[in-house]
């Protein structure tokens, strides 16, 4: 495949194993002024990038090279060369890849759009780009550049809930608490799969999912055997909300089997809703931007939003849930193609195991202790800006109030965003500070159940 883009002929061939005929990563890409842009994997960089002579052909680089090619060199100067390759010299010692003006689009669009980056948001993409690259301006590109992409326009979204004051809670280690929720019933793939099973854990923000055809005891016990105590052992916790479309009771029983406590709270809010509320969002942005128009190949992509999601920087922790978890810095496929790949990344450097172990208890230490500060203060300051955002709102008993469902009843109404309030609903009493107890009369009988107030709204019709 062959494109132009100002002086340079660029002849690119797209591999990937033996598979070639996927040219489908093609069509997912925002193309530009006619231009194909390409993903690449397992090819030479500096010859497909042309990285080399693009930089010796930037005006903006002109200087630097001049000043770094004297006799003397240009030791004041942040920049090095190495292999033919100019390099930003970060003051910790990274190197990073100077990209000149005309590359910029193929790097964001490689790393946004590649079919393993499921267009990762602006901040995650800003966090992965500006560890492996450098170029001014690189922040308000990225921010351009997502604003810009047709998949990510119109269908991400960040709706909010309004009600509940924060309720923190304590984490310490690894996989001690994980959260659980299911998203769905989405549309039926052609291996009948629905719905989606969600876990978090709450300490590193690792992310674990799981398609399900049911949502049957025995699907969803093999399911968390699976993603969770096969992966990371027992947990000491299983979260899940109170009030979402949860079956308490057939998780309970999974849970038991397990000999894992379940706790199901509202009380919890911040934790579960938030931090698999976030993650819920992220999947299903992720797999609406990337889907195909029938959308029954979501199956397929659940495994990139997890690697995006898992190896990508996260705020909440201010930290790759990768790197929690393994100590090091995690390679993505697009970065083998780079000449800076490693020096990125940060790991030890060592072929003595008992020095390797020493140093990976010394750097996880470390950074499990920078991200409890971070939580604390995270926590709080999130406390501040999520309570600012609601209101303690009290209900009344016997008032009316209608309820939202985040998920269809009728298996037939396929799971989408948006507002879906059933009602109206009687309060009979309140739980706890965020929790009220609703009945509504159903076919001849009483039906209660106990929701969160996010989900509570007063029912102004009589
Ligand atoms: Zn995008």
């Amino acid at each position: 495949m062959g494109f132009k883009t100002g002086e340079y002929d660029f002849d690119i061939k797209y591999k990937r194993g033996e598979n070639n005929t996927n040219v489908d990563a093609f069509s997912r890409l925002p193309i530009e002024s006619g231009e194909i842009l390409t993903v690449l994997i397992g090819e030479d960089p500096i010859k497909v990038f042309n990285i080399h002579a693009y930089q010796r052909q930037d005006p903006e680089l002109e200087g630097i090279f001049e000043q770094l090619d004297d006799d003397i060199g240009a030791p004041h100067l942040p920049f090095t060369i190495r292999d033919d390759i100019l390099y930003y010299h970060k003051y910790d010692g990274q190197l990073l890849v100077v990209i000149p003006r005309p590359l910029i689009v193929k790097i964001l669009s490689l790393y946004h759009a590649h079919e393993m980056s499921v267009h990762m948001s602006r901040d995650r993409l800003y966090a992965l780009l500006k560890k492996r690259f450098y170029w001014k301006g690189m922040f308000g590109d990225v921010d351009e550049w997502i604003k810009a992409c047709p998949k990510c326009n119109g269908v991400k979204t960040n709706q909010t809930n309004k009600y509940g004051l924060l309720q923190p809670i304590i984490v310490t280690k690894p996989f001690e608490i994980v959260a659980a929720d299911i998203m769905g019933p989405l549309t039926t793939s052609p291996e009948g799969y629905k719905y989606l099973l969600n876990c978090i854990d709450l300490y590193t923000s690792w992310p674990e999912s799981q398609l399900l055809r049911t949502l049957t005891a025995l699907e969803l016990t093999s399911a968390i055997q699976k993603i969770i105590i096969c992966r990371h052992a027992c947990p000491q916790e299983f979260l899940t909300d109170r009030d979402t479309n949860f079956n308490s009771k057939t998780f309970d029983a999974v849970c038991k089997q397990f000999n894992i406590k379940h706790t199901m709270s509202s009380a919890y809010h911040h934790q579960t809703v938030g931090k698999v509320e976030r993650f819920h969002k992220f999947m299903e942005n992720s797999l609406s931007t990337i889907v195909k128009k029938n959308q029954t190949d979501w199956p397929k992509l659940v495994d990139s939003c997890l690697f995006v999601y898992r190896t990508t920087f996260s705020r909440a922790i201010n930290e790759i849930p990768y790197f929690l978890l393994y100590g090091r810095d995690p390679i993505l496929p697009q970065d083998s193609s780079l000449p800076s790949f490693q020096q990125f990344r940060r790991q030890i450097a060592t072929s003595d195991l008992d020095i390797y172990k020493t140093r990976l208890l010394g750097v996880l230490k470390g950074a499990y202790t920078a991200l409890d500060k971070h939580k604390q203060k995270y926590q709080d300051s999130y406390a501040v800006y999520y309570n600012k955002n609601r209101k303690q709102i009290e209900y009344t008993k016997g008032e009316k109030v209608r309820v939202h469902f985040p998920i269809a009843e009728n298996d037939d109404l396929r799971y989408k965003l948006g507002v879906r309030w059933r009602g109206p609903y009687t309060i009979v009493d309140k739980i706890d500070n965020v929790t009220y107890r609703v009945k509504k009369e159903e076919y001849n009988r009483i039906v209660t159940m106990p929701v969160h107030v996010h989900r509570l709204k007063k029912c102004l019709e009589k």
